[in-house]
Parts: C-alpha cells; structure tokens; sequence
C-alpha cells in the first residue's frame, strides 16, 4: 500500500477517536486534500491507484460541508473501502451527498455510527477536591513544583488558565514558507543527527520533507530527540520560520507525532505558566490527560434554563474549550461563561453573607451632631468634601436599626482615621463602646497616640477613656484594661490580634472598626463582631478598586470612598532609573540624610520563597551597609523574622536609630513615619502597581519634599507601562484602573493578601457580564434564599466550596 494511504488512514483513526468534528487536521481534513494528493500522486505507479487518489481527495474537500457526525461517519467509512479496494457504497463521494439527500427523499436514513462515544457518569464536586497525587503519573516531587503554580487539587488544575495562545493552525507546505511566519507543517523525517557546540550543549539537526521541499529544524539541549526522530517518522512541526545562513529553517520547534491527537503544533496551543522543573511539554500533557478525563464527567451547576437564557456554554465544553479552543471565538464563549462563575459565585456568597447580617436586628445610635461637630470644628484642619460626605453617610447607616456593614475606602493618606473616629465619638457620645483593630502593634500603637492628640485637641480627652491592647501589653496592664473594657469605663479601644482574644469581654460594643482590613480573614472580623450584640462594622481599606468591581467584590457591605486628598498635600516625585544609574541613586539618598532625612530601600520580590527572598535581603543589607553606606545605621526587615523583631526593627526606625531601613515587601502597612522622604525600590519592574503604590505612600507623610525612585532590571512592556504611570500619577485610583487594564482583575487580587478570591478570568472590560451575573444572582436568591431546591444543589456546593477556599486563605 502507499505510504500516503498509510498516513490517511492514521488520520482517519484520529478523526474517529476524536468524535468525528473535523478536528484531526489542523484547519479540518480539506486543508489536507492538495498537499496529501501532491504527495500521493508522486508515490502512485498505476492508473487504478491514482483513480483511487482522485475519489478521496473529493470525498476529502467536501469533508467540512457534512453537517452530521453520522454523514462524515459514512465518509471516513467510503475512504476506508476505497483504499482498501471494495467499492463504496451509493452515497459515496461526498460531493454530491448534500444533493443526493434532496434528490433521493426516499433514500433510507445512513445507519448509525456503531461507536458511540459514551456519556461518562458526572462525578460530585468533591472529586475535583482529591490531591493532585491521586493522578497517575503525579509523584510528590512533581506535586511539589505543581503547588508553586498554585495547584493542589484537580479542580486548581483545571483552573490553571493558560495564560496565552499561540496561533499555529497556519498549515503550509515546504515550498510555501516565508520567513517570519509563524506556520506548522506536516512532513516526515529524512535524517537526524546529533553534535556537540563548542560550549558542550547537544545540538539536534532534522531534515524534513513533505514532497514539496526540504527544511532543517534545530533542537538544543535536548539530546534524546536524536532517537525519537527517527528517519520516515511523521510529524508535524509548528513554529516561526528562521533563516541561517540564508536558508529558511526551525529553531527549537515545537513537534510531535502526526499519529497523535495534536495538542503542542497545529491548533491553538495553550501556553501555561511554568516554573523550575515543569516543562511546558509535561503540564499541557498532563493538563490535556485531566481536562480529557474530567472535563465531560463534570456537572455542570448552572441550571439549564439559566444557562440557555444567558447564552452560555455548558461547563464541560468550556473547560474543554479554555484550555484546547477551537477557535478563538470559542475560546472567548469559553471565557465568558468561566468568567461569569467567578463572579456568579462571588455574588451568592456575599448576598449570603448580606443577608445574614443584616437578619440581626442592631441598636440604633442617637447621634448627637453638636458632639461631632465640636470635634470636627477643633480639628487643625477641615475634612475634604469626601471625608465629610462619608462620615455623613457612615453616621446616617449607624443611627438606623440594622447594624451596619460598611467598607471605607480611600487612598494611603487620604484621612480615613480621622472619619472613623468621629463616628466613634458619636457612638460614645451615645453611651456605647467602640475598637478600632490593626493589624500590627506598631500601627495600634500610631493610631493610639494619634487619637488621643485628636481628642485632646477638641477638649474629649476628659470624657473618653482610650485603652492600647496589644500582644505586648505587660500582665499587670492588661489587668485594669480588661476590666474597664468589661464594666464600661473604657469606652475605646485600639488594638491588635488581641483585642479579639477569648478573655477580653466589652460591656457594651457598639461600633467595631477594621483598618488595613484585607490583612484580617473573614473569621477575624467576625471575631470582633461577636465582642458585641451585632454592633456596627466599619472596614477600611487603601486598596483603591474601581467602584464597579467593589460593587461585586465587596457587595455584601455598603460603600463609602474618599476620592479626595487633603489640601496642600505635596506630590511625591517619582522617577524611573536604569540599573547604571544606580549610583546616581545612593548618592542622593544619602543627601537626603544628611539633610536629616531617613530612607527606605526595597528589595526585589523573589517569587519562588520567602526564604529565598529573605536571604538575598540580608545579602542586599550587607552590601549596602558595609560597601555603600559604610558610615550609616541601617536596619533590616524581612518576612522571615518573628514578629516581636519586626516590630522591634519598625520602632527603631520609627525613632530615628536607623537611617535606613532596607526591606522585603512586608513592609508594606500603613505606618506613619513623617522624617522619611525617599523610598528606592530595586526590581520594581517586579511588583504590580498596587504594590508599588502601597510602597510610595510610606513616604510624603511629613512636612518634606518626599521622593521615590524606581529601579528595574530588564522590563517586559507592561512593567515598563506600569513604571511610566508611577511616575506620571499620585492617584490610587487612576493607578487601579491603569493596574487593571495592564495586567487584568486576576493578577490585581489574585495575591494572597488581598483576602478575596482571585478573578481569573474577569476582565476590566465585562462591565456586562458584572451585571448579568448580579442580575442572576439576585433572582436565584430572590427565588430560592438558601439555594436549597433541587436544580440548586450543585449551585450551593460550588458557593461553599468557592467561599471556603477564601477563608482558607485569609
Ligand atoms: P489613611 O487614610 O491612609 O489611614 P490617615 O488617616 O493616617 O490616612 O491620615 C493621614 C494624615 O492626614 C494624618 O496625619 C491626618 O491627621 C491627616 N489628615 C486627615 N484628614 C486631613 C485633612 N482633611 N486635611 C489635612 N490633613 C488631614
Ligand atoms: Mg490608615
């Protein structure tokens, strides 16, 4: 038989395998029909081979046109016969089948395909839950390395969303290359052979043919693809056309066998994100293995009827479709409805969240205006339009009969304290107790002391008692604190992770505030609520999120945003250095200390472990200490020290001992440290804006010209962007919205800290699909509050198992 025929009926098999969707050819089976008929055509030798040939190849153009799986059946049959010599029967050549159809009315119906491919059993939700060891083949090791990509179980892997495309459904042949073109084609391999560079690495050389040319394909370091691509093998390649010595030729290619399902050349080709020890090979074989298996086993919990009304596709084929689309507008319908989950099951869980609270009666407060406004009017300085219209807001909700849930959002400085503690005063004033929670001893501490000098000012200081609870409280402090709290006499109390210990009991909370609150998990906060009978909840948050997404992402609490720096407030001047530049750098740091100033030097973010990442900054803090600033003290802070130290090394700084305090990303938090007026960040190509943001607003806090300066080792084109919109705006805000279009929601929240479940396929852009999936939510919870009917269950697992995983985190 000809080799030719040989190779189309592995095709053929493929196609079968695959459901018969036209699939096994990149760009269908017509794609094939000139290239395959060219090749067929030199290797016939007589006339009844190539009227064999002929017949196919019209069957082979028609392929497409076939609209039922039964009729490409028939087809895949009718050459099956041809090439093996029986003659096909009536309806045979393809061609004509859509004719013969209306032609023939009578013409009883082609039999059914006898394999079917069956409809495997829906597993339960739990499943998707098992380790990712419970798949064969997944050994600890590879667990280990899989779980830096943030894959645990077998729903995290087929979660784990590529993070891009590579289009190489450009089939060609040989001939037909140009440089440049990013093409895939099909050809068999002449010879292969192996030499070593000068350097030592392997180098893999190919000569492949398909009829209508040769070209050379190269491999590096990669010594066994001498054996596996042994002469006559067929494969198809997919890759950028190169030139060497001024023939065309692959580097590094990606390739596999023709007789296999194509899932590295040829098609749309997932592109995951990788780290050490995982090749790109490996995870898209091992995720086309786990979408393969579980992908048509997954109940889908959206109801039917939902799911047809919303035009969205059913779960399995987005699964399916997200990681191996067929298209690219497949691949978007497969985004769409993966994206309306997410925020789906955001909703539920927060309207679930809503509802609970607010099924708890609260205590009005009588708010007593004049209180408030002898407070305000001592002030050294006027609230902004925007602290005022959130404190009228924050007072109106606390003086209602529901207790209140209410997130405060409002840029590093924009003065949320200062709202928070007026409504304090007016629940005091009102009899009640208030507890402002941080999350650290050295920002309890700041907002102790900062209060008392407010209240001092307005003449309060006499009337409200303040307490500072921390972990280092001593024994014989705690004693008196703990029972004012119980009895009364101590009407605020500022505090950290202590203030929600079992032991302290509040007489009569009434007002509960959480600064820095995505520092604190749901349970946390929680906690503080139970100090009281349903007291009010104020969160605060310098996390600036563009309102239609806070709508979602918080829709269980009400909103209030400062978008509103205080007046006078000195722009901080930020400017971008290359690495040679770095001198130019240190220099003027140390000018600003010799002004009297103190600086901070932020390390790069080192992703792979904070262990790593607190190596390199002791390293950092001895070269800079010991080459560098020879003459200076400087601190070191890293997420490796115990608590007590960080606190420790904070307070040293905070006191001026240190003029330096060089540091990882833990230092993030809202300390207040006026002296300070530059901040260098190295690697800041590394860190999202957000971060960065965060990172500049520890200086600008005091009277001087503050400055922050950038440094970054080799930037990709977004980094660069984001580095261009730190230098050309102060504006959280406009930062956010800048930080969302760059990098989309996913990598915005998808950090640890953020407390929120990662949106990984939300984009900035689906302001519709926000609002459909509100819409959705609200009938569903309208209809069936607790998701508790039958078409619902599934529904409810997937909230649970969605929210749990928050919690888990935070
Ligand atoms: P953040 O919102 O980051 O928590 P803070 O509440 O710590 O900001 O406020 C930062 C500083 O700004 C504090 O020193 C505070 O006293 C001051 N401040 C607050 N509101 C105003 C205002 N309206 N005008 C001037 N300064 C203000
Ligand atoms: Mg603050």
């Amino acid at each position: 038989m000809l080799a030719s025929f040989e190779n189309l009926l592995k095709i053929l098999n493929q196609e079968e395998k695959s459901g018969l969707q036209n699939k096994a050819v990149i760009g269908g089976l017509e794609q094939l029909t000139s290239h395959w008929v060219r090749t067929a055509y030199q290797e016939s030798e007589t006339k009844a081979q190539r009227l064999q040939i002929e017949k196919i190849a019209a069957i082979l153009k028609a392929y497409n046109r076939l609209p039922t799986v039964d009729e490409r059946q028939t087809a895949v049959n009718d050459i099956r016969q041809i090439i093996w010599g029986e003659t096909p029967t009536e309806s045979a050549p393809a061609e004509t089948a859509e004719t013969a159809e209306t032609t023939t009315p009578a013409a009883p119906p082609p039999p059914k395909p006898a394999r079917k491919p069956p409809t495997p059993r829906p597993l339960s939700v739990e499943g998707l839950s098992a380790p990712i060891t419970r798949l064969p083949g997944i050994k600890d090791a590879n667990a280990a390395k899989l779980e830096k990509l943030g894959v645990q179980t077998i729903g995290d892997l087929l979660s784990l969303y590529p993070r891009r495309y590579d289009d190489y459904r450009n089939l060609k042949t040989i001939h037909q290359l140009r440089y440049g073109e990013e093409v895939t084609i099909i050809a068999s391999v002449w010879q292969t052979n192996q030499r070593k560079s000068r350097a030592g690495r392997s180098i893999v050389t190919c000569i492949l043919s398909d009829g209508t040319g040769t070209i050379e394909a190269t491999w590096f370091n990669q010594p066994w693809l001498e054996k596996k691509l042994a002469p006559n093998r067929q494969i198809v390649v997919s890759g950028k056309v190169d030139e060497y010595l001024g023939r065309l030729s692959f580097q590094s290619p990606e390739w596999e066998y023709l007789d296999k399902e194509l899932i590295h050349t040829g098609r749309l080709v997932p592109v995951y994100p990788l780290t050490a020890g995982i090749t790109a090979h490996w995870l898209r074989r091992l995720i086309k293995r786990t979408v393969d298996y579980w992908a048509p086993r997954l109940p889908d919990h959206l109801p039917d009827d939902v799911r047809e009304r919303l035009q969205l596709l059913p779960l399995t084929e987005a699964v399916q479709q997200i990681h191996f689309p067929d298209d690219w507008q497949t691949l978007e319908s497969a985004r769409r409805r993966l994206a309306f989950d997410e925020l789906l099951l955001i909703q539920l869980g927060v309207f679930k969240q809503r509802q609970e609270w607010k099924a708890h009666p609260g205590t009005p407060v009588k708010v007593d205006r004049a209180v408030v406004d002898a407070f305000l009017s001592a002030l050294p300085f006027s609230l902004t339009g925007a602290q005022q219209r959130a404190l009228d807001e924050i007072l109106a909700d606390i003086a209602q009969p529901s207790a209140m849930s209410r997130l405060l959002q409002g840029d590093v400085g924009s003065g949320k304290t200062v709202v928070a503690l007026a409504a304090m005063l007016a629940v005091i004033a009102d009899g009640g107790q208030a507890a402002i929670l941080a999350p650290t001893e050295i920002l309890a501490e700041q907002h102790y002391n900062s209060m008392r000098a407010l209240l001092k000012q307005s003449g309060y200081s006499e009337k409200v008692n303040v307490a500072l609870l921390t972990g280092s409280t001593k024994a014989a402090e705690r004693k008196p604190i703990l029972a004012g709290l119980a009895d009364g006499s101590i009407q605020l109390l500022v505090g950290t992770h202590a203030i929600i210990q079992k032991n302290v009991v509040m007489h009569n909370l009434r007002l509960a505030v959480v600064d820095e609150q995505h520092r604190f998990g749901v349970e946390q906060r929680g906690l503080l609520r139970q100090k009281g009978t349903n007291p009010h909840m104020l969160v605060m948050s310098a996390t600036p999120i563009p309102r239609s997404l806070a709508l979602t992402m918080y829709g269980d609490l009400d909103l209030s945003i400062i978008d509103e720096m205080p007046a006078g407030r000195q722009e901080i001047k930020t400017v971008w250095l290359a690495p040679t530049e770095r001198e130019r750098a240190y220099r003027f740091v140390q000018s600003q200390i010799d002004k009297g100033r103190q600086a901070f030097i932020i390390c790069p973010l080192v992703e792979e472990s904070d262990k790593i990442e607190a190596k390199s900054a002791i390293e950092e803090h001895r070269r800079l200490q010991k080459e560098v600033f020879p003459n200076l003290k400087l601190g070191l802070l890293h997420g490796r020290m115990k608590a007590a130290k960080k606190e420790a090394v904070m307070a040293d700084f905070r006191d001026g001992k240190t003029h330096i305090l060089v540091s990882t990303s833990v230092v993030e938090v809202g300390i207040d440290i006026p002296n300070a007026s530059i901040i260098l960040i190295e690697g800041a190509n590394r860190f999202g804006l957000a971060q960065l943001h965060q990172f500049r607003g520890r200086v600008g806090r005091g009277a001087h010209q503050s400055y922050c300066i950038l440094l970054s080792d080799s930037a990709t084109p977004e980094a660069e962007a984001r580095l261009k919109v730190m230098e050309q705006t102060n504006n959280g805000f406009e930062l956010a919205e800048e930080d969302l279009k760059l990098r989309g929601p996913g990598e915005f929240f998808g950090t640890k800290q953020s407390g929120l479940p990662s949106l990984k396929l939300v984009k900035l852009t689906d302001t519709k699909l926000l609002e459909m999936a509100r819409d959705e939510a609200k009938m569903l919870i309208d209809a069936d509050p607790l998701l508790e009917k039958p078409e619902h269950k599934l529904l409810a697992q997937r909230v649970n198992a969605f929210w749990q995983q928050i919690s888990d985190r935070s």
